[in-house]
């Protein structure tokens, strides 16, 4: 699959020299974003159609290969909406989910018309449990009305994924044999989702490799996987599932999904980034844009994304214990594992003045606000920083400049003699 392979990403800052000196390429895996489709059906996160496209608009901006835009049969409003994504956003794919009913996949190709490259994407559940409690039907039927859907949908684009829901609860020959039909119809990706988080890494990667290696004709379809993070587990899943030969992943902004979401993009996206040591493989996003695009799917359904979330968070690059943030003033890399403005986060929200903060951390922001301090006044301030840090989550630069002034009064800078045994670095927890 020559295709899939582009040149060697050099994440330049932090990667241990000589690990992959020498290699000249490495795999490409293909993003296929579900942020408008799966994220969008999550409660809290529907979104109108304006907003649809802006964020689809961002999703382009960000490099991501394919757009899942909607659901067309599920509502006018989702139809339209990937309509006139598929009308503005030229670059990526786009595509829309249609089950395997024939209406669907009509509807589905109506809403795609007038997109440049568009993919329909027509799934179908091949559980024993979801045939015969949710679908009530045999696995002959299954089997027959995938194979209709992916040949029905093959007359309005070459492009088409099948996806069997529930495919890791299925039972292996059945899934085996639904997915050699599928391809022998014209599915070009087939999507292999853990509907319900179940699955362990381990479990995934062999799960692809056996099917890969058993389905005869799974060299002309690329192999998808689509984690949700019931467990926790999406990401690490989805990474596991790479190893195990899938080429393309199916994730969202901020992780946003069906229950606990979706495996998030901006995670799995600089997994491999930071470790293509151990995961030799990578995708078209451009990295600085990860956080304008959480933030801007965070204002646009006024969902806030966690503080601690990986890569996204306002605290993924920030350092309040004293001890670190001495050693991030010394060298980022003591406490950081890639650096704030390789996700777009801004440089200036890595020290967090609070009551944990060290000496090191209030002289270099106060240098910043363009004060320049005696050691005494150091001493001083930073006495000022962790009795407000008592009160408050976090200092401001306004406080800061406050207590500098204070500092700075005639009445109080005798004081600052008695504060010259202080504690360099600070406190807070070291690991
Ligand atoms: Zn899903």
């Amino acid at each position: 699959m020559d295709l899939f392979f582009v040149n060697h990403y050099r994440f330049d800052f932090y990667c241990t020299q000589g690990h992959h000196e020498g290699m000249s390429t490495t795999a490409r895996v293909i993003v296929f974003d579900t942020t408008l489709r799966d994220g969008e059906q999550a409660p809290g996160y529907s979104l109108d159609v304006t907003s649809k496209l802006t964020m689809a608009h961002a999703l382009d901006a960000l490099g991501v290969d394919i757009i899942e835009a909607g659901f067309p049969i599920a509502s006018p409003a989702d139809s339209e909406a990937v309509r006139q994504i598929a009308a503005g956003v030229r670059r990526p794919v786009i595509a829309a989910l249609a089950r395997t009913r024939a209406q669907d996949i009509e509807e589905a190709a109506r809403a795609l018309a007038p997109a440049g490259r568009s993919r329909i994407h027509t799934f179908l559940a091949t559980s024993d449990l979801h045939l015969s409690a949710k679908l009530r039907i045999t696995r002959d039927e299954c089997l027959d009305s995938a194979v209709s859907a992916v040949t029905l949908a093959r007359n309005f684009t070459d492009d088409v994924e099948f996806s069997a829901e529930d495919a890791t609860r299925s039972d292996r020959d059945f899934l085996c044999r639904v997915i050699e039909a599928v391809i022998n119809a014209g599915c070009t990706t087939v999507n292999l989702p853990d509907t319900v988080g179940y699955a362990t890494p381990d479990e995934l990667r062999e799960f692809f490799e056996e099917i890969i290696t058993r389905v005869p004709n799974a060299g002309r379809a690329i192999f998808s996987t689509h984690c949700h993070n019931d467990l926790g587990l999406a990401v690490a899943n989805s990474l596991a599932a790479i190893q195990g030969g899938v080429r393309q992943v199916e994730c969202s902004i901020n992780g946003i999904g069906e229950r606990a979401g979706n495996a998030s993009l901006e995670e799995l996206v600089m997994a491999l980034r930071v470790r293509p040591d151990r995961l030799p493989f990578d995708t078209g996003i451009r990295s600085q844009a990860l956080f304008e695009t959480s933030q801007l799917l965070s204002t646009l359904t006024s969902e806030p994304v966690q503080a601690n979330k990986a890569i996204v968070g306002r605290n993924a690059f920030a350092h309040e214990a004293g001890i670190h943030q001495d050693g991030v003033l010394k060298d980022a890399r003591t406490y950081e594992i890639m650096k704030p403005e390789d996700v777009g986060q801004s440089v200036s929200s890595r020290l967090v003045l609070g009551r944990h903060s060290g000496r090191h951390a209030v002289q270099s922001r106060c240098e910043t606000l363009g004060f320049t301090l005696t050691p005494a006044e150091v001493g001083e301030v930073y006495h000022a920083v962790i009795s407000l840090g008592e009160h408050r989550k976090s200092i401001g630069d306004g406080d800061l400049r406050r207590i500098v002034d204070r500092v700075r009064t005639p009445a109080s800078a005798s004081a600052a003699a008695s504060t010259a045994h202080v504690e360099t670095v600070g406190y807070g927890h070291g690991v």
